[in-house]
């Protein structure tokens, strides 16, 4: 039966609906709509031009409408048949629409995670099933401690919930959110289109924009925890501050502080550190930035009680947080200075602060498997295309600004499509574009507001290097005294000292900073060796810069260590703890590979380099790797006791 939501609308309704349609995905919807596959053709296959709106496809204008009148049919004989769909396209037919909707070949080897994204049959597949007996004994008799109700202390709390397996999850904050919750700055919004930047078992088709803003995505996290009755458990406005791995009773004690200052240990089977990589704040070892007398802020501690209307404000750093804020704050205050140091790489993404229409709303909501194509579409666009371009060729002779020709050709076309937000300001194109290859830092969205908000006449873009931070402002290298009554740090985060905020004692009461010694490693990010039951997300070198959504990387790191308690589980053993051999040998081949991608080239610096210059923040792989090497840990790997 087709429910009230799906009413009959009129066809007037319908066609303007279709009019926004992502033409791509309507064309898979249509397969499953009639069953009949003969739209595959070659001559209306899509082809994706990086420019052009890819909602289109590529496709010629006729065959636009002829793809839209044959939804129109379609979608109205099947509210006319009651809801009801021809058989599913068999498994051969599926493949055939994959490669047809990506406009070209979806390897073999990424077969099995495309398919599981794409969850053509509805089925969850990360979804965890204790359902033996000896796993649902084992299960009520763990209990795991999650650190942080972020985005992946609460996916984390969700798959040990529908395991079975009893948790806890302490939380710094008054709410959930993590990120989400406390970077509130002007423009805050995510850089990731957000009908993929979800939990894949939480669609939304509510989005009201393509790339949501920060409230909007607090809100889609605070409502997974209420869906999902994830606060019972949760204990708000609570520090961890120590755990410790106590050898004799394989056991973690945690001990927690509250808000009210007392303390309390608690025991865990296993500890999940959820607490991120990008939340504690940099800020500059600036000389005198201590003297300066007006307000000053980091961005994720933004002030909102210093009202920033009329005043003369600096901008310390042009990453992406700055990159949000600085075109939000520019229109209210009488002097913005922008400090670069570095300029970011600008990616052209037109629909960056673009509505999500009614129609798209509707075609999401309504049309059988369009939102399962739109998104299996973005993340393929999103997956491993940009890969090889940052890759760095050993062979490259040309200049340090490319690290292979492929990049050179790839910074030469960027310059291009920026140069005409740029006319009639000379030296600004100059300024602005990296003398470092695309991909040795996190691009940013451009719509065109950052170069806009740098040409209003009360900005100064200045690329002076900053001297030092007096009473009244900033001074240059060039002796210029910047007068202001504000700073802002856009200074970014100490991403590399990983869990930061607490002690972690392991095995013969080792440190695991000690151990680390300001260079983080971690067996697929995620176990430690001297660490037993030990697990990290979003830990060392788990980091993606053009490739994939964090979220994606959150959801195999807790299929893992659900499958990890599993092992235990099903061997009847209480701890494991990842080989030093193992770790080691995993860890040499990150840092190889690293060292052969644009943010690894010795002539980049970044937060994705630690103080010993290793890159100890980024996945150097395809993403694909990533899922394979994650699907089940390997019993080989872990000394089992
Ligand atoms: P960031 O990317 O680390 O940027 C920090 C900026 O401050 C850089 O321009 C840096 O210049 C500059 N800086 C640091 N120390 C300085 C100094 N002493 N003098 C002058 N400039 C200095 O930090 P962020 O913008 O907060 O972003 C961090 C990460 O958070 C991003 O890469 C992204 O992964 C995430 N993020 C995502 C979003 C989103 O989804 N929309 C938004 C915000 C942040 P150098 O480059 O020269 O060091």
């Amino acid at each position: 039966m087709l429910s009230e939501t799906t009413k009959p609308q009129s066809d007037a309704q319908i066609d303007e609906a279709l009019a926004d349609a992502h033409l791509p995905s309507l064309m898979m919807s249509l397969v499953h709509l009639t069953g009949d596959a003969s739209l595959l053709s070659d001559d209306m296959k899509p082809a994706y031009d990086f420019f052009a709106d890819g909602r289109l496809g590529g496709l010629t204008p006729d065959k636009q409408d002829r793809v839209r009148g044959l939804a129109r049919a379609a979608i109205k004989a099947y509210r006319a048949g009651d809801g009801k769909l021809p058989p599913p396209p068999a498994p051969k037919t599926v493949r055939r629409m994959m490669d047809f909707i990506v406009g070209g070949e979806v390897p073999e080897r990424y077969m099995g995670m495309m398919m599981e994204e794409l969850a053509v049959d509805g089925v969850d597949q990360k979804r965890p099933h204790w359902e033996s007996p000896t796993l649902k004994s084992a299960a009520a008799k763990l209990k795991v401690l999650i650190i942080g109700a972020g985005m992946s202390g609460l996916l984390s709390a969700i798959r040990l919930q529908q395991a079975g397996v009893g948790f806890e999850v302490i939380e710094k904050n008054a709410d959930v959110g993590g990120t989400w919750l406390e970077n509130t700055y002007p423009g805050c919004r995510v850089d990731n289109p957000s009908h993929l930047y979800s939990y894949s078992f939480e669609p939304n088709h509510e989005w009201p924009m393509h790339f949501s803003t920060q409230p909007v995505l607090r809100d889609y996290f605070k409502g997974c925890a209420d869906k999902h009755n994830l606060r019972p458990h949760i204990r708000f406005n609570t520090q961890v501050v120590e755990a410790r791995f106590d050898e004799a009773a394989k056991l973690w004690r945690v001990k927690i502080r509250k808000s009210d200052g007392t303390e309390e240990t608690l025991v865990a089977n296993a500890v999940i550190s959820a607490v991120g990589q990008l939340n504690q704040p940099r800020l500059p070892d600036i000389p005198g930035r201590d003297s300066f007398a007006g307000e000053a802020f980091h961005s994720a501690r933004w002030r909102h009680d210093v009202d920033l209307k009329g005043k003369r404000v600096a901008c310390i750093g042009t990453g992406a947080s700055a990159f949000q804020f600085v075109p939000a704050i520019a229109p209210d205050v009488e002097k913005l200075t922008v400090f670069q140091r570095t300029p970011p790489w600008l990616g052209p993404t037109p629909d960056y602060h673009f509505k999500v229409t009614s129609g798209e709303r509707w075609l999401l909501e309504h049309v059988p498997y369009y939102e399962k194509w739109y998104r299996f579409w973005l993340f393929w666009m999103l997956t491993d295309g940009l890969y090889e371009g940052v890759k760095a060729d050993p062979n490259y002779k040309g200049p340090d600004n490319a690290v292979s020709d492929f990049n050179a050709g790839m910074r030469a076309m960027l310059i291009e499509a920026i140069r005409p937000q740029t006319e009639g300001a000379p030296g600004l194109l100059e300024k602005i574009i990296p003398n470092y290859p695309i991909g040795g830092k996190r691009s940013v969205r451009d719509n065109g507001v950052w170069i806009a908000a740098l040409r209003r006449p009360n900005v100064e873009l200045v690329t002076e290097p900053i001297k030092e931070i007096t009473e009244k402002g900033i001074v240059t290298a060039d002796g210029v005294l910047h007068e202001v009554d504000v700073i802002i740090y856009g200074t970014g985060f100490t991403a590399s000292d990983f869990l930061k905020t607490l002690k972690v004692y392991g095995k013969g009461g080792t440190e695991l900073h000690e151990q680390w010694d300001g260079d983080a490693r971690a067996y697929l990010g995620m176990t430690i060796p001297n660490f037993p039951n030990l697990f990290v997300i979003y830990g060392p070198n788990t980091n993606i810069v053009v490739n994939g959504s964090i979220i994606f990387f959150s959801e195999c790191s807790v299929r893992y260590i659900v499958g990890a308690l599993q092992m235990l589980a099903e061997t009847g053993a209480k701890t494991m703890e990842a080989k030093k051999d193992v770790h080691d040998a995993f860890n040499v081949k990150v840092d190889e590979a690293n060292r052969w991608m644009a943010w690894g080239a010795p002539q980049v610096t970044s937060w994705y380099k630690n103080a010993k210059g290793r890159v100890s923040q980024n996945w150097p792989f395809p993403l694909v790797d990533y899922w394979t090497a994650t699907l089940k840990p390997n019993p080989d790997d872990f000394v089992l006791s």
